[in-house]
């Protein structure tokens, strides 16, 4: 039976951990207040990184100027939980700004500088004419994504249409799901990218100061309220019965709760082996199994008895990768062609660059999807900083030397090397459905598992999609302790 004294450990203190202890917490606050007798209970975040935040990571300092969002940085339109703690805690944030330009097979095809590359009115008409074309196309096979009787992953759609005035937008849409939904075409369901896809185009926002202020608020929040968050305590082992949950850290230290939520992402579930040879155990949950399942990298977790079908089940969800470059400048070199530039996409090895704008702050911030990445060979950081300036110079027409010199700072992040993230976010592929029907459940009330990758409402992928989450494994044990008590 679960010991109601014993406190609550959630692992992982990103936005969905530190959300589920933010409703926690809240809760037990309130009845706390109420002078209730089971309101003696404790939440304990174990965060394994040297910082809490995960994949919200705002860089600070020298040798950047301003904050730098090293991970999430827009929100992604009216988003209702990220939002409102944002108006609770009086932070602002400020609409996103800026045309797109797109350079293609060395000139400028869209946005300011492509009347520079045009010789005559008459070219600007042709193009503006094939423009919308492409979008006629893009849209004939929208519909055609609508009407698919049977789900199928992006690549096989895209080779079940034979015509020929397909097959520039199929490309389009191929790049879209790889650089925007950071999704592998072969396994991606294109019932998701179509529901993605046909949303409506609202406002997008940064956080003035940097998206860490919302982790802040949530930690000082749930610390006020007596929550104890843990860094650098990586969990090693969690051993696990109805109603008690013993956890272990890498550095040895021990934690005892009744109940644990686990909010890692799938790549890290993922390390863990499931045990095939392990003995069904009658006495616990009907799909987990008395020999502990196997780590097999150092950031894995041991679960005893293990949960084979959970840890299946989330190697069938789909969790993309992606690299971030971020270069600083001495001043805005491409306002010089317009201003007012948001974003550039190209065919270029970093397919889509940013700007700050309508910030004035001279930050250029690349954008590596995974599966440009595997085509291309490893780079270093280094590597990675001339390759993107000698880019930008053939396709601002500057000197390299020249760029370089205006060069102030430099850094490349890929995701993918983070030992306790390993990605960037998830998407939906066939089978997710499904995985996540059974990730979602709680197993004995005792373990649940929670994360960006469970969320299944219309923001996936986002800051959003793990407060959501986070707030909903917190309302599945609400609900279970006042049923309880
Ligand atoms: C480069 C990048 C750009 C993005 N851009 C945007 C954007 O613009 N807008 C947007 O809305 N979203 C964006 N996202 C997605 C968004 O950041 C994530 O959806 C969200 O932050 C995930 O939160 P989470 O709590 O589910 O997971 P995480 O943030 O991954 O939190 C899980 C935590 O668990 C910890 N952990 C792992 N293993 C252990 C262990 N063994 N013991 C203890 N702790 C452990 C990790 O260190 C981590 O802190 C981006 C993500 C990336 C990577």
């Amino acid at each position: 039976m679960e010991s109601f004294t014993l406190p609550i450990l959630i692992v992982g203190a990103g936005a969905s951990g530190l959300m589920a202890a933010y409703d926690l917490t809240a809760a037990y606050d309130l009845t706390a207040a109420r002078g209730s007798s089971s309101a003696n209970k404790e939440v304990i975040v174990l965060e394994a990184g040297p910082e809490p935040g995960g994949r919200i990571r705002t860089l600070k300092g020298a040798p950047f100027l301003h904050p730098v969002e090293a991970g999430a940085e827009f929100i992604h339109g009216n988003m209702p939980i990220t939002l409102g703690l944002l108006h609770e805690a009086g932070i602002e944030y400020r609409a996103v700004k800026g045309n797109m330009c797109e350079f293609r097979n060395g000139k400028w095809v869209r946005g300011p500088q492509s009347s520079a590359d045009q010789s005559s009115a008459d070219q600007s008409s042709a193009d503006q004419s094939s423009a919308g074309q492409s979008s006629r196309v893009w849209d004939e096979l929208m519909q055609k994504m609508e009407q698919l009787e049977q789900d199928m992953p992006l690549a096989s759609f895209l080779e079940s249409l034979t015509e020929e005035k397909f097959r520039e937008a199929g490309r389009s849409m191929r790049r879209f799901a790889e650089g925007f939904d950071l999704a592998d075409p072969k396994t991606v369901s294109t019932r998701y990218l179509y529901r993605e896809w046909q949303q409506e185009d609202e406002d997008q926002y940064r956080i003035v100061g940097g998206y860490a202020r919302l982790i802040d608020h949530l930690i000082e929040v749930c610390k006020r309220r007596g929550c104890r968050i843990h860094t650098s305590a990586q969990v090693t082992d969690l051993h696990w019965q109805q109603g008690r949950v013993q956890i272990r850290t890498a550095d040895g230290r021990e934690f005892t709760g009744s109940k644990a939520i686990i909010t890692v992402s799938p790549a890290i579930l993922q390390l863990t082996a499931p045990n095939a040879s392990a003995a069904p155990n009658a006495s616990a949950a009907p799909n987990a199994s008395a020999a502990p399942t196997i780590p097999t990298a150092p950031a894995a977790i041991r679960f005893s008895p293990s949960l084979d079908d959970h840890i299946r089940a989330a190697g069938k969800l789909g969790f993309g990768t992606v690299t971030k470059i971020f270069l600083q400048f001495t001043e805005a070199f491409w306002n010089g062609t317009d201003d007012q530039l948001g974003f550039i996409f190209s065919d270029k090895v970093v397919p889509t660059w940013w700007t700050q704008c309508p910030d004035p702050y001279p930050l250029l911030t690349g954008w590596v999807p995974g599966a440009v990445m595997k085509e291309c060979k490893p780079m270093t950081t280094e590597e990675w900083i001339s390759h993107s300036l000698s880019s930008l110079a053939s396709m601002f027409g500057m000197d390299v030397t020249a760029l370089r010199g205006r060069l102030t700072a430099a850094t490349v992040l890929d995701w993918t090397a983070e030992p306790f993230i390993r990605g960037g976010y998830s998407f939906d592929t066939l089978e997710s459905v499904a995985a996540k029907y059974v990730l979602n459940q709680p197993i004995e009330n005792t373990l649940y598992f929670g994360g960006e990758a469970l969320y299944e409402g219309p923001a996936p992928g986002t800051v959003e999609a793990a407060l959501a989450n986070g707030r909903s494994v917190a309302a599945k044990i609400l609900l279970d302790w006042s049923l309880h008590s």
